[in-house]
């Protein structure tokens, strides 16, 4: 078959291949597109973040083709092997282990290349972790910020879960189960007990939930739970006059600061910086 007959709405075939970025299922095999099997099966090959979890999918649903590891460890390497084969005529199929390639996966890098070389590239859209935890999250989702993993570095971490705290939108998380309570403690701290949030477990799965309330009930019902599989975390943004930081906390913060060596000024204009707050605000606490 002539792979560029994959591109059927086009007019004009390109002497290039096409790189096709293709969506696979989080969980549920059965959420994978009619299209995005077709594409799997005829294609030159597959470039898989990891061969072993595409053959499942392939597998199942009884097709094969020439699988190729492409990851972050390997992406080097393999980009300009995948550019080659593209210029070459190939068509090319892209694909992570679950979900949207080059959300917090393989695939942007890949899809920046192709697209400065001037390469047709086309995505066939499947699941992706952080719409369906949003959609049946039931929270404003016209617009919203998704921040993937957040960063591990304690000064990255602050700055971004501070805005997190601050932003009147809507945002979508990517969190490992080990580190949820670390997450959900420091969310407690900037946004309060009661800003709303949804922690969606396993979404498509056989054990799938959504623990949804305030912080404070979601904290309570992981308290003694051992926590596993895979988690996403809606947060409501902030509305007016929503969070007051608990001061008492801020001016401990304080006085360890400036015990610490910092100015009373410097120490203020930090945790103003960090709660939200002015920085008279913290000032006058002591
Ligand atoms: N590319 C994927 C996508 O489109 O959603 C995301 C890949 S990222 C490496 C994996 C993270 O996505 C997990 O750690 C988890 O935070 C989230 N995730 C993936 N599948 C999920 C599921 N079934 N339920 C909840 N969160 C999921």
């Amino acid at each position: 078959m002539n792979n560029n007959s994959l591109l059927s709405h086009r007019k004009e075939e390109p002497e290039n291949g096409i790189l096709y970025i293709v969506g696979t299922p989080i969980g549920n095999l059965n959420d994978i597109s009619q299209r995005a099997l077709n594409i799997l099966q005829n294609v030159s090959l597959v470039a898989c973040e990891d061969t072993r979890q595409t053959k499942k999918i392939m597998n199942k649903f009884n097709i094969s083709n020439k699988l190729i590891s492409f990851n972050k460890h390997n992406s080097l390497v393999k980009i300009p092997k995948i550019l080659k084969d593209l210029k070459e005529g190939k068509s090319i199929a892209i694909v992570s282990d679950a979900g949207m390639p080059g959300i917090c996966d393989p695939g942007e890098d890949i899809a920046r290349r192709v697209k400065s070389e001037g390469i047709d590239m086309i995505c066939v859209p499947g699941a992706c972790a952080a719409i369906t935890a949003l959609v049946s999250s039931g929270l404003p989702s016209s617009s919203f910020v998704f921040e993937g993993f957040l960063p591990k570095k304690k000064i990255d971490r602050e700055k971004i879960l501070s805005e997190i705290s601050k932003n009147e939108k809507t945002t979508i998380i990517y969190e490992s189960p080990k580190r949820l309570r670390k997450l959900l403690n420091e969310l407690l701290e900037l946004c309060g007990g009661d800003r709303e949030i949804i922690v969606a477990r396993e979404l498509t799965k056989k054990f799938e939930e959504h623990v949804g309330n305030n912080i404070n009930k979601v904290i309570e019902f992981f308290r003694d739970k051992d926590i596993i599989g895979e988690i996403t975390i809606v947060i409501k943004g902030k509305r007016k006059g929503d969070f007051n930081p608990d001061k008492s906390i801020i001016k401990k913060d304080l006085i360890d600061l400036i015990d610490a060596g910092l100015s009373l000024s410097s120490a203020s204009k930090y945790l103003a910086k960090k709660n939200g707050l002015k920085k008279s605000e913290v000032y006058n606490l002591i």
